[in-house]
């Protein structure tokens, strides 16, 4: 198996976390509390514990993850796999059933599953998802799509279309404006009465935001992606948080999964520091908001890795991969705020989806 050794210096991993100047300012997101209940559920794609261990060695013994007190362990097994994927665990987040391996929004019947988006936006919560990934992609097509295939991004598209998501973010434009079908649904996001912008600081007024904000897959980190997914979450909680019902925005740092498939530590390291940067943003909010639930989890580990050694003084890792795929492991949940204490424990993937319905104080209308 590949052995890969990256020693880590901690100040030069700071500096490497520079601002992208194409993206907004952060603003303090507290100006305008909101009296609803809400939710901001933030997904690690691929990532495990010892991918939380190694991002808080290298950030001095540090993360904003580690402010939640509440911690719990998740089962995230597939209904027809061990081994999950992110459209089968996200559905289970999503819709509260074990779903087959590779499919979103599905039954292993293949009838369609009630999304918490599709029963929750009807009764005046705002709704939000934002990815560092392709809006198109597993994780979150799961709170839209109605798809046999996760991998097929253009019927996913336009599953899209006649949703009343509030806010969304990320790449992914290709599957949109450059389609083999040669159907613009930029045309019709903006007749569904959307502004779309590809880049966030062009959003202004109050019209659902469609931010298409990459052609394809977004860059990493280490390309340049800056601020994107703090700044997206930023720019959205302040505008969900207008909504009296209340909110709910997934957030996703997807590439931990993709540095997982690659066994690339530094690629890795990088997206952790995004994804807990973006944690913060979340956390500042609810710590002031106080109606705010935040819940941190992954929808599997990534790479089954591991960290064989390290040292806390100059903060650095050594870690190893044993796979370049997901894994079985239990994943660690963080929780935040009121209810956090319901996400203690251990239980499966599947649950969390009533978990959230409880909080919001809604029930499964089937
Ligand atoms: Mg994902
Ligand atoms: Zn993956």
């Amino acid at each position: 198996m590949k052995k890969l050794i990256f020693i880590f210096l901690g100040a030069l991993f700071l500096l490497s976390c520079s601002r992208n100047n194409d993206n907004v300012e952060l603003k303090p997101v507290n100006d305008n509390s909101s009296n609803g209940r809400n939710i901001i559920f933030m997904i690690g794609d691929g990532m495990g514990l010892a991918q939380i261990s190694a991002a808080r060695t290298v950030n001095g013994d540090e993360l904003n993850i580690l402010r939640c007190k509440h911690i719990g362990l998740v089962s995230t097994r597939a209904a027809d796999k061990y081994v999950t994927d992110s459209g089968a665990s996200g559905t289970a987040y999503s819709c509260g059933e074990k779903v087959n391996f590779y499919t979103l929004g599905i039954d292993t019947e293949g009838n369609p599953l009630t999304n918490i988006f599709e029963i929750i936006s009807p009764l005046g919560f705002s709704t939000g998802l934002i990815t560092t990934d392709r809006i198109t992609g597993a994780t979150p097509a799961a709170f839209y799509a109605h798809q046999p295939d996760r991998f097929k991004f253009e019927l996913i598209a336009l599953d899209i279309l006649h949703k009343d998501i509030d806010f969304f973010a990320g790449g992914g434009r290709d599957n949109f404006d450059n389609r083999s079908d040669s159907l613009n649904l930029i045309d019709s996001l903006t007749a569904e009465k959307y502004q779309v912008v590809t880049n966030l600081s062009g959003i202004e007024g109050d019209k659902k935001v469609a931010a298409l904000l990459y052609a394809g897959e977004p860059p990493k980190m280490s390309e340049n992606r800056g601020d994107m997914l703090s700044s997206a979450l930023t720019v959205a909680l302040n505008r969900l948080s207008r909504s009296e019902k209340g909110f709910f925005i997934m957030a996703e740092g997807a590439q931990i999964d993709w540095a997982g498939h690659d066994n690339d530590q530094e690629y890795l390291l990088k997206e952790m520091a995004d994804f807990d940067k973006a944690v913060g943003v979340a956390l500042d909010f609810a710590q002031t908001d106080g109606n705010t639930l935040v819940v941190i989890l992954a929808d599997h580990e990534t790479g089954g890795y591991a960290l064989v050694d390290g040292d806390a003084a100059s903060n650095t890792v050594v870690g190893e991969f044993v796979s370049n795929q997901h894994t079985g492991i239990m994943v660690p949940v963080f929780a935040y705020g009121p209810g956090a204490e319901n996400f203690t424990g251990t239980y499966e993937n599947n649950e969390v989806f009533y978990k959230f319905l409880n909080f919001l104080g809604v029930k499964k209308n089937n």
